[in-house]
């Protein structure tokens, strides 16, 4: 089967290598019929931290083509939703709902944990797939749900921390697919104002599409004009969805005394920016990976029409062509926010 492999930094590679089987009872095997590219691939092809071999990739839908002897939930002919990460159900943290920090589990195509899988394939071995996967019910496309694993449990995360009563101002520092499946959420929490800030303009486009007020922070000074925008204060909530020093502390400048900030991004290393002067502001503080148990709701409320996620697709590709959308993809070409790729029929 093709899949792109990554061989060190910067050296990703379509090859063709055997089909994945099943290896232990909680196992599934998936055709992948639809799977995207993430922020975070890039990363890990950039700087690396993975091993060589790695299949990349943990955005993907499917169809179960082969289940272990102890799977419960699935069986052949399922269509599936994949999480980005794969968790055992019954250590200490999966028993919290913590499911990102299984001591047993590992990221798809991320390398932390137990293997070298991932689902930027044709197949895709999934492992605990009772907790891993999610049904598509009929009535949804790959399309409506392919984001409901990562990027949109990630966005909806960030609102979740970051929100503490309806009428809020919400600011959210970066428009990319993350900062926009945050955007998407916001409303859904009863957020009075939010503010997308980004330098991108079309990227700015789709945020105020789904409601946002946005400043473009390559023309103005986003801190100064989110006080602006909130009578001096700043916001009462700040997501942080590029992953970058600059925004970081823009996030804590950005929020009033109270507030709360909540790192999505990737956090770049080292990160040092000084906080001494708000040290009495008693801000609360979240970092780290999305909440993976909200897939299942994340899926009815695409179902019930309060989520659409269909238009941060900008691009679609065969897999075959998996280098051409990366490409896309980390050029921004032709005001790509996401890429997708279809496997075989
Ligand atoms: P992306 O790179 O497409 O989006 C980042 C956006 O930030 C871009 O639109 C870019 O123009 C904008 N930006 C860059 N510098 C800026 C600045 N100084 N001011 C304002 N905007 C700026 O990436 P993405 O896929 O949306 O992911 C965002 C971050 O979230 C990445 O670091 C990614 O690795 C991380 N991520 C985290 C999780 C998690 O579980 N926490 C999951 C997925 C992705
Ligand atoms: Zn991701």
């Amino acid at each position: 089967m093709k899949a792109v492999i990554f061989h060190g930094i910067n050296d990703l590679r379509l090859e063709d290598i055997p089909e994945p089987k099943i290896e232990h009872p909680g196992d599934v095997v998936i055709k992948v019929t639809t799977l995207s590219i993430c922020g975070s691939d890039l990363h890990l092809k950039h700087q690396g931290g993975i091993e060589p071999g790695t299949i990349m990739g943990h955005e993907y839908c499917g169809i179960v083509i082969d289940a272990g002897s102890q799977v419960g939930f699935f069986k052949k002919g399922d269509r599936v939703a994949g999480r980005p990460a794969f968790s055992c159900g019954h250590c200490y943290y999966c028993l919290q709902n913590q499911h990102s920090l299984c001591v047993n589990g590992g990221i798809f195509g991320g390398g932390a944990g137990i293997s070298k899988l991932g689902a930027q394939a044709e197949y895709a071995r999934v492992p605990y797939a009772d907790y891993t996967l999610a049904r598509i019910p009929d009535s949804l496309e790959d399309e409506d749900v392919i984001f409901t694993g990562d990027i949109l449990s990630t966005g909806l995360t960030g609102v979740i921390r970051s929100h503490r009563k309806i009428g809020e101002t919400l600011a959210i520092f970066g428009a990319g697919p993350v900062g926009l499946c945050s955007a998407a959420c916001a409303p859904l929490y009863g957020t009075g104002l939010t503010i997308v800030i980004d330098m991108v303009d079309y990227r700015l486009e789709q945020a105020r599409k789904f409601g946002a007020v946005t400043i473009n922070s390559a023309k103005e000074d986003p801190v100064a004009r989110i006080k602006e925008l909130t009578e001096g204060r700043g916001a009462d909530a700040v997501i942080e969805a590029v992953g970058a020093p600059a925004t970081l502390k823009a996030c804590f400048d950005a929020a009033r005394k109270g507030g709360t900030v909540s790192i999505l991004g990737t956090v770049p290393k080292p990160t040092l920016f000084d906080l001494s002067d708000r040290f009495f502001d008693m801000f609360t503080l979240s970092i780290g990976l999305g909440d993976l148990n909200h897939v299942d709701e994340l899926i009815r409320m695409i179902q019930g029409g309060k989520l659409n996620l269909r238009p941060l697709i900008t691009h679609t590709f065969p897999i075959s062509e998996a280098m051409k959308a990366y490409d896309v993809f980390e050029k921004k070409e032709g005001n790509c926010i996401k890429v997708l790729m279809k496997g075989i029929k």
